[in-house]
């Protein structure tokens, strides 16, 4: 069982006349060729003959990459650490209409036995294609940082563990977040990194120096910097800025509003720079959905106003954010360029977790995934693969 996609494109489609959003640069009345579901030339320069090519008029609206979502707990109602395959591509198809055509599932702290074969299920819908990894948020995390994770569950990121957990996802675990100060944090992302799976850094109470350690062992990532991590001080700059100053880490935002001060973002965006921040949703069940009662894992997650907060405890349980609405908030609230805009919605998030030969950027030979916003910055249509899953108005 896979998500079907209503027009398959077997023949060659030309999008032409968007405002297009190229790692070169954006071009005006750019045109995109499109075969086999991938871009067939440069939109920047395209070739001068396009055949019997059918032509899409994009006249008035921006073509971005497809958004890549590398931290995702579920959306449309389903859970990616419960649910059933059946419930997963409920969410993934939901996350899809709001633009984000590569979705990386992350799962919240479980026992391990819960984990284990939930990552087997995930990664069969990896295996066909219909999510582009698995990301473990837990249980290698600390007590003190523990936002939304049943704290009975925790345990330290013993290597040989981290091992198991890894090889129960079958090749398609790409991401594990862990407090790298616990007993085996720093052997683990150590053997992470020689396992060619990203190592994040998150839900951590490390020093400065700490963290420091964890970077050279060879952690990349930041999970949600300045959330569930000790704040920046200035006589203890902690893991923030030790994650913000090397140039080797790529840092996650969550960029709703609700997560992070709008000052604190652009902080963040200044300081790393346009290449080295990834937007995530760190999304739950509520995203996409509406307010209520969900399970968080374990826990017990009340949504209101689109605010998702621990039952017990009011702590933020993840967002209900999808990746349109942090990218229209980066371009028209946080009057982020348009460019790293895109860099940080798609092009770093890809980076960092090993898809870039394939997606995040509109580049000849990558997978035709592509979003169409008009001029509000609000989702018009999206194509995955070069087949619609949202159509234009014209289609
Ligand atoms: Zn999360």
């Amino acid at each position: 069982m896979a998500i079907e996609t209503t027009t398959q494109a077997a023949r060659r489609t030309v999008l032409a006349g968007a405002r297009v959003v190229l790692p070169s640069g954006v071009v005006d009345g750019g045109r995109i060729a499109i075969e086999g579901g991938r871009i067939a030339a440069d939109p920047a320069t395209p070739a001068a003959s396009e055949g019997d090519a059918a032509t899409v008029d994009l006249t008035g609206y921006t073509v971005v990459p497809g958004f890549v979502d590398v931290h995702n707990h579920g959306g449309g109602g389903a859970s990616f650490t419960s649910g059933t395959a059946e419930e997963v591509l409920v969410g993934v198809r939901t996350h899809r209409e709001h633009g984000t055509t590569t979705l990386v599932a992350s799962t919240v702290t479980e026992n391990l036995d819960v984990l284990a074969r939930q990552a087997a299920l995930l990664s069969e819908l990896v295996e066909q294609g219909d999510l582009a990894g698995i990301h473990y948020e837990g249980p290698f995390i600390s007590p003190c940082r523990k936002g939304a994770h049943d704290e009975t569950l925790l345990r330290h990121p013993e290597p040989a563990t981290v091992r198991k957990l890894v090889e129960a996802g079958r090749g398609a675990v790409r991401m594990v977040t862990l407090a790298s100060e616990l007993p085996g944090g720093v052997e683990s992302v150590r053997l992470l990194a020689e396992l060619g799976v990203t190592a994040a850094v998150g839900h951590t109470d490390a020093t400065y120096e700490q963290t420091r350690e964890a970077v050279e062992a060879g952690a990349t990532v930041a999970t949600h910097l300045f959330n569930a991590m000790p704040p920046l001080l200035h006589r203890a700059p902690g893991p923030v800025a030790a994650l913000l100053e090397d140039e080797r880490v790529t840092v996650e935002l969550v960029n709703d509003g609700v997560h992070l001060h709008p000052s604190v973002l652009g902080l963040a965006f200044g300081s790393a720079g346009a290449d080295r921040v990834a937007f995530i949703t760190d999304a739950m069940d509520a995203a996409g959905f509406g307010d209520g009662m969900y399970d968080l894992g374990p826990l017990k997650v009340q949504v209101v106003d689109g605010v998702a907060r621990l039952a017990e405890g009011g702590s933020i349980a993840g967002s209900t954010l999808t990746m349109d609405k942090a990218f229209k908030r980066a371009v028209t609230v946080d009057r982020i360029p348009l460019p790293d805009a895109v860099r940080a919605i798609a092009t770093n998030p890809a980076r960092m977790i090993g898809l870039s030969d394939r997606v995040g950027s509109l580049e000849p030979g990558k997978d035709a995934d592509l979003v169409v916003l008009d001029a509000a910055f609000d989702v018009v249509a999206v194509m995955r693969r070069g087949a619609w899953i949202t159509p234009p108005p014209s289609v």
